[in-house]
């Protein structure tokens, strides 16, 4: 399986029948919107560059992906140990919101300044090769890589709130469909702003690529799963 498993097997998808599909040549990062203000966070460093299947890389799509995504998998350190939480998470114009309870003990390291790395990923196709290394799947994907600080303003987390529940339900609005949270609630809630420094997409779109997909008369099956 590609992508997925590079720890097992040393390609992307196509890319042990493709070899010159599987690596960046370059030494630049992916920087199609690297010079674009942090509404639109893109790749800036060779930290952000992508390697394997650059052809992959959408750094236009940082922005959109991080829009629609639905789960952030967050990243920091704590005493030197690194950890990773899933989070519901907000995003606007190049930051990413997280929320929860004041003993969150993420949300509690990342108060202070304190580096944090993202992952947002959709699973959009399962792709079936009839080749073992060629199994893969279609995806959408951003890691992004930021600081973040706490948010004490009461009006701030109510208007950042109210805007993340809109985007998991759009259209739902406070006072016509839920009632809105107490101040002593928001009080009670810890909301991190993750400024994004910089970011990348990846996507792979498409059917199998293996060597033997296209042969009727090879065994196996390979198919599209969407997911
Ligand atoms: C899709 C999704 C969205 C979520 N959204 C939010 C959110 O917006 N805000 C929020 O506060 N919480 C959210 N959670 C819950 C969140 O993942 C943590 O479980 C929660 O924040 C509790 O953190 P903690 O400080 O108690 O645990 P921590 O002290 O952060 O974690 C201690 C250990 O518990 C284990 N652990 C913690 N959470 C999980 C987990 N989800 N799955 C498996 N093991 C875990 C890990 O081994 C971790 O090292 C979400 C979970 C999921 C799956």
């Amino acid at each position: 399986m590609d992508d997925t498993t590079a720890h097992q097997i040393p390609s992307e998808s196509g890319a042990a029948s493709n070899p010159a599909a599987s690596d960046s040549p370059g030494t630049a990062p992916n920087a199609a919107a690297s010079d674009s203000p942090a509404a639109s966070p893109g790749p800036r460093t060779d930290r952000t560059r992508i390697r394997r299947h650059a052809d992959r890389a959408v750094p236009e799509r940082v922005d959109e992906f991080l829009r629609t995504g639905l789960i952030a998998h967050v990243a920091c350190t704590d005493d030197g140990e690194p950890r990773v939480i899933p989070f519901l998470y907000h995003y606007e114009a190049g930051h990413i919101y997280l929320h929860g309870s004041p003993g969150n003990a993420t949300l509690r390291l990342l108060r202070d300044g304190r580096s944090a790395a993202v992952a947002v990923t959709k699973i959009v196709d399962l792709i079936a090769s009839k080749t073992a290394a060629d199994h893969s799947a279609n995806y959408r994907s951003v890691v992004a890589y930021g600081r973040g600080r706490q948010i004490a303003d009461l009006a701030e987390k109510r208007r950042i709130l109210d805007a993340m529940t809109a985007r998991y339900f759009p259209g739902r609005l406070a006072s016509t469909d839920y009632a809105p949270a107490a101040d002593e609630d928001l009080a009670r809630m810890d909301l991190i702003d993750v400024e994004i420094d910089e970011a990348s997409a990846k996507m792979r779109e498409g059917g199998p690529i293996g060597p033997h997909d296209s042969e009727p008369d090879f065994p196996g099956s390979a198919f599209v799963r969407s997911v």
